[in-house]
């Protein structure tokens, strides 16, 4: 059996970035999604944020990839003519005492060189009159985005540049068979088989179990759910960026966060589970109302309702501190990126150049 240049293993944001490149650099790219379209997974439940990179600590990969992510994605979706609104976020300290968290981060957004303004509470007003808070960063880089259209025009670019996207096809293991990768697929019509020289597993929630039945050692998996409420459109109108109080130990804080289309989510919250289940009720309604009334006072308790949920692939467990994404060749031409949770939507692009970077010192 021939052995094709590339295996991408997930058609989520990253495995296509990853796809589009390849292919745009003449490799033999092929994709393989076990769903039946692209995007299904963590791609299409999240909070749809171009994050800007202040939170995460520098020097870190989460860092790098953010900040390069923010500058990348930007201009692709402006190059692709993908809805984006890009006018900047609020972090918002509540409480005297939430001061310190948030000047811990303008000097991190200081130092990873990334534009954060503190605002005092007369200048939040001119941005968000029924904001309510005693300090807030301004940073003008973060914004939202469709995920939607970009997804679907990753998969449409990277077709186009040539790459095969084979859906419905789940990936088990892969074996090593010098040169190659044998790689095991289920399918609708049974096992079948595909030889690759390299192999980028992107499997975002399955990439742990690929890694493993191969033979690596990788870090575990720790799912954690977001949960998400709606809001009204009646107070929806009443913000227009991202509002976000000041970051928790394993998220960012249920957030409010306007999307292109001007529908207003609450979330998400973190909740560590056992399987994948997206099903979201209200009994968190009223813990989602109280995060969100301390900053939006305007908030009813009937303004919300159960929308929706995401699940991080985390290796972070309960109890862990900070966890960087772990990109690596583990393998001869094998490299798995785990843990690509938020800001992974973001970063994408930059995964995308940076998994690129080690491939081509295999193709020369
Ligand atoms: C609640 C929440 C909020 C978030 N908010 C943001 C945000 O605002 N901004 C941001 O930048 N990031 C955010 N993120 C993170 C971001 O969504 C993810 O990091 C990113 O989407 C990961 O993309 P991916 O391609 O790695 O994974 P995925 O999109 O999950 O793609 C992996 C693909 O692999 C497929 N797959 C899995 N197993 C197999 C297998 N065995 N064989 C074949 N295919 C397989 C899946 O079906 C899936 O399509 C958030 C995440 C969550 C959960």
């Amino acid at each position: 059996m021939d052995c094709v240049d590339l295996v991408v293993i997930g058609a989520g944001a990253v495995g296509l970035s990853v796809a589009r490149l390849a292919a745009g650099e003449g490799l033999d790219t092929f994709v393989l999604e076990q769903a039946s379209r692209p995007g299904e997974g963590v791609s299409s439940r999240n909070s749809e944020v171009l994050h800007s990179g202040i939170y995460y600590p520098r020097g870190t990969l989460k860092s790098h990839m953010a900040i390069e992510g923010n500058r990348l994605l930007g201009s692709y979706l402006e190059e692709a003519g993908i809805s984006a609104s890009l006018n900047g976020k609020l972090i918002v300290a509540v409480e005297e005492d939430e001061l310190d968290a948030l000047m811990r981060l303008k000097r991190n957004a200081d130092e990873v060189g990334v534009e954060a303004r503190v605002l005092d509470p007369d200048q939040i007003r001119e941005l968000e009159p029924h904001v309510q808070c005693v300090k807030a960063l301004f940073v003008p880089s973060a914004g939202v985005f469709d995920t939607v259209a970009f997804i679907r025009r990753l998969a449409q670019d990277a077709e186009e540049l040539g790459a095969f996207l084979a859906y419905g096809s789940r990936v088990d293991r892969a074996v090593r068979e010098d040169p190659c990768w044998r790689i095991l697929v289920q399918t609708d019509e049974g096992q079948e088989e595909i030889m690759a020289r390299t192999v980028v597993n992107a499997a975002g929630l399955g990439a742990n179990a690929i890694a493993e039945a191969s033979g690596f050692h990788v870090p575990p998996l720790y799912p954690c759910k977001g949960r998400y409420f709606s809001l009204v459109q009646s107070k929806g109108n009443l913000i227009s960026r991202p509002i976000y109080p000041v970051p928790g130990r394993y998220g960012l804080g249920i957030h409010l966060t306007p999307d292109v289309r001007g529908q207003v989510k609450l979330g998400p919250d973190t909740l560590y589970v056992d399987e994948i289940d997206y099903t979201v009720d209200d009994s968190v309604g009223d813990l989602f109302f109280e995060s969100v009334k301390r900053f939006f006072p305007v908030l009813e308790r009937d303004d919300i309702a159960p929308a929706m949920s995401g699940i991080r692939p985390k290796i972070q467990g309960p109890g862990d501190d900070f966890r960087d994404f772990y990109v690596r060749m583990d393998g001869p031409g094998f490299i798995n990126l785990i843990g690509i949770e938020s800001p992974g939507l973001t970063a994408s692009p930059a995964l995308a150049v940076h998994v690129m970077e080690m491939l081509r010192l295999l193709f020369g």
